[in-house]
């Protein structure tokens, strides 16, 4: 991490000048395909084309960047983070709700946000401040307004949550203590849904399961009628909805309901999967999160065999390849440490993810999924000028993608390495 803080050149304020810049490197991934001798040319905050380094005419006056033993890709897109958060084995998520004040949760998340973008995320689907109210709302303004470096957000508030279901819990019923979302049901959901648009929220989340009850085993909580009425609701306003769910349950009851993306799925079946595929419903599959906990919880991987959940969770990543549900890249980011993103794609790759569609889902896939292709996840003619360069080849060894040299988010600079 220290690199970041020697080497980064950062432009402290949103300004883009009308600055020209030539970029070549031996390998370019434009969200889908990976070509080499091609170099990319920018204009501003736009990309003005991208092809073959001999058949791009340079403007005089271009700043002329080449990286030697690298490959250019589209900024990478973060498909499920949390920068109200940092890790567990920090400080637990009860405490973190419940013990820490929003001001010094949001001091933090501005150092979070920092590192998301300086690791070569420009993007990232921010799903709950778990507790933090509209923290991440004002966070992404902040970073808009260039007073603070970080990802283009998009935010989903409060989130929603089934009355009884959510923690922090555990406590004596007499004790009034604060949720990580927001309790609604039946015909409040209109309500509440509508509230959280207007504070902000660019998607709303639902969690469709939780851990619940006594023994603490995951249920459904929501009816597939109260889903759809959060769905038609936030749809009628062209915000997507999403939702947390792991049980089978759940995620049927999600896809039914129209909810856009499932996040973290682990207990989902052949005949589930399939149903996401027929309905185009996307799996964002959280196996960072899943690890990470694992390893809080005294796992040793690579020396210890895989507790229950990890293999659990490998099969059910299988059957969701086999049956060809789009597949998502998003961690659960802060439950391990923002700037560690990658390992999410790495993850992917060594479940068993074609290394090519683990680069895709990070870009061009996460794009169309959160509606962004047309500025986002590819480098084409036109698009926003999102851009990063890592030595080596990520098409070859996934772990290269963690070797950032040079990060661009909307025309601007933000890091640039020898
Ligand atoms: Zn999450």
């Amino acid at each position: 991490m220290k690199i970041f803080f020697s080497l980064v050149f950062l432009i402290q304020f949103h300004f883009v000048s009308a600055q020209i810049y030539f970029l070549t490197a031996d390998r370019l991934f434009d969200g889908e395909t990976l070509h080499t001798g091609w170099a990319i040319l920018t204009n501003g905050n736009k990309i003005i084309s991208v092809g073959p380094v001999d058949q791009i005419k340079i403007p005089t006056g271009a700043v002329k960047i080449n990286y030697h033993n690298s490959t250019i890709l589209p900024g990478l897109i973060e498909g499920h983070s949390h920068l109200l958060l940092h890790p567990y084995n920090e400080t637990s998520w009860d405490d973190q709700v419940m013990k820490e004040s929003d001001a010094y949760r949001i001091v933090r998340a501005t150092i979070h946000a920092k590192n998301t973008l300086l690791a070569g995320f420009t993007t990232v689907r921010d799903l709950g401040s778990e507790g933090a109210g509209y923290a991440d709302v004002e966070l992404k303004k902040a970073i808009n307004h260039g007073i603070v470096i970080g990802p283009r957000m998009i935010v989903a508030g409060r989130a929603i949550v089934a009355t009884g279901s959510y923690g922090p819990k555990g406590f004596d019923t007499d004790m009034t203590i604060m949720k990580g979302a927001e309790e609604a049901d039946g015909n409040t959901l209109i309500k509440v849904t509508r509230n959280q648009i207007g504070n902000g929220a660019d998607v709303v989340k639902v969690y469709a399961d939780y851990r619940w009850g006594k023994e603490d085993n995951p249920a459904p909580t929501f009816s597939v009628e109260e889903l759809k009425l959060i769905v038609e609701t936030a749809k009628s306003s062209g915000r997507p909805v999403i939702a947390h769910t792991s049980t089978a349950e759940g995620m049927r009851r999600s896809i039914l309901a129209g909810i856009e993306t499932i996040e973290h799925g682990d207990e989902g079946t052949q005949e589930i999967f399939q149903l996401m595929k027929e309905n185009n419903v996307a799996l964002c599959p959280t196996l960072a999160a899943g690890e990470a906990i694992s390893q809080y919880k005294g796992w040793k991987k690579g020396i210890d065999p895989d507790p229950e959940k990890i293999k659990k969770k490998k099969e059910s990543f299988k059957l969701a390849l086999q049956s060809g549900v789009t597949i998502l890249a998003g961690g659960d980011v802060g439950v391990f440490p923002h700037g560690e993103n990658v390992l999410e794609i790495e993850l992917m790759v060594e479940y068993g993810l074609p290394v090519m569609n683990a680069l895709k889902a990070a870009t061009s896939v996460n794009a169309k999924a959160f509606h962004l292709d047309k500025e986002l996840g590819f480098l084409k003619e036109g698009l926003k000028a999102d851009i990063v360069v890592v030595t080596g080849d990520p098409s070859k060894n996934i772990s290269d993608l963690r070797k950032i040299k040079f990060v661009m988010k909307d025309g601007v600079i933000y890091r640039q390495e020898k």
